[in-house]
């Protein structure tokens, strides 16, 4: 953490999904903070509960158990009307806009929306509203009046984050927004993602399976392992040595050093396929891949627990090779 003030606080959080195989156990007793203004990259391999863990946090998902604090209030059980004055605060951008646009809205219709949902201005006044927000995500005014269709990849992704920010949210779920799109587009979100947080000072949950992505974004960052926080630390400490042997292995397949003085990693290589969420491993879930595997990680789960600390903050790992706190 930054030393900012705590925005939100997640404990023992999980979410199952039932499917015909089986339970999912999609997010398994995760914890974290986030603070005022803060980034918190979340990064694992595909399947490993990120972007459930994502949605459960603001709520699109029940959680199964757990708690999540937001803004001091504990949301977790929260009813829809409750909940209400709370979800213009916590908002999300979808990977694929053109699936979370309504295609049958001009972007004035849309970009109205939250306002009429949370009855904020009226209708003269919501047109203004819609023209700045275009204007602070770099759009024209003219856009207004054309359909998702009409956009490039890159323009969709901007009218999705400006449907987000509409309300002035304080935190934003972002789950794989730039994975869709080419890399010097990928640039300009990530770009904009930064000015508007300079801006508006909101925090954000950053999911991608890009860790160079997440290297320009983010000031801490945690990996998940099937359905399981194993380490998360302030960027610049995992980068330069990641501690879990999985962060190890996801880490060294960076191809390019996040500053030029660091020096190149010698590439871990991934043992076998991810397990089934399904039916995880006992003990730690990583045991059948990792290469530094001792008896004892067969039966016994290892504690999540702070190792280190810095001025950026605790770093937390869950690994039998590490004393926790
Ligand atoms: Fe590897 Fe054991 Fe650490 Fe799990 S607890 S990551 S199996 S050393």
């Amino acid at each position: 953490m930054n030393g900012n003030q705590t925005l939100l606080e997640v404990s023992g959080l999980v979410k199952h999904h039932r499917s015909p195989g089986g339970t999912v156990r999609a997010v398994d007793s995760v914890g974290f903070e986030v603070a005022t203004g803060e980034t918190l990259g979340l990064v694992g391999e595909s399947g490993c509960g990120k972007s459930t863990l994502g949605r459960t946090i603001i709520r699109l998902h029940e959680p199964d158990a757990g708690t999540i604090v937001f803004d001091g209030v504990d949301i977790t059980h929260l009813g829809r009307r409750a909940l209400r004055p709370v979800r213009r605060h916590l908002q999300m951008v979808f990977q694929d806009p053109y699936a979370s646009l309504n295609p049958r809205r001009a972007v004035a219709q849309i970009l109205s929306e939250p306002f009429e949902v949370h009855d904020v201005g009226d209708s003269r006044d919501r047109g203004e509203r819609v023209r700045a927000l275009l204007g602070r995500v770099g759009l024209r005014a003219e856009h207004a009046s054309r359909h998702p269709h009409e956009f490039s990849g890159g323009q969709r992704q901007r009218v999705a984050i400006a449907r987000a920010i509409a309300l002035e949210p304080k935190l934003v779920v972002c789950d794989e927004p730039v994975s869709a799109l080419d890399v010097s587009i990928q640039a300009q979100i990530i770009n904009l993602l930064r000015r508007l947080q300079a801006e508006g000072g909101m925090s954000y949950v950053f999911i991608s399976h890009d860790l160079s992505v997440i290297g320009h974004l983010a000031d801490r960052i945690a990996v998940m392992y099937l359905g399981e926080i194993v380490e998360i630390a302030p960027r610049s400490e995992l980068w330069r040595e990641p501690l879990h042997p999985y962060s190890q292995v996801l880490f060294s397949a960076i191809p390019v050093p996040l500053a030029p003085s660091q020096p190149r990693r010698l590439r871990v290589p991934m043992i076998g396929e991810p397990p089934s969420p399904i039916d995880p491993p006992r003990g730690c879930r990583f045991h059948p891949r990792c290469p530094s595997a001792m008896p004892r990680c067969r039966d016994e789960a290892p504690r999540f627990g702070v190792v280190s600390e810095s001025a950026a903050g605790p770093r937390r790992v869950a690994c039998h090779l590490f004393e926790v706190k």
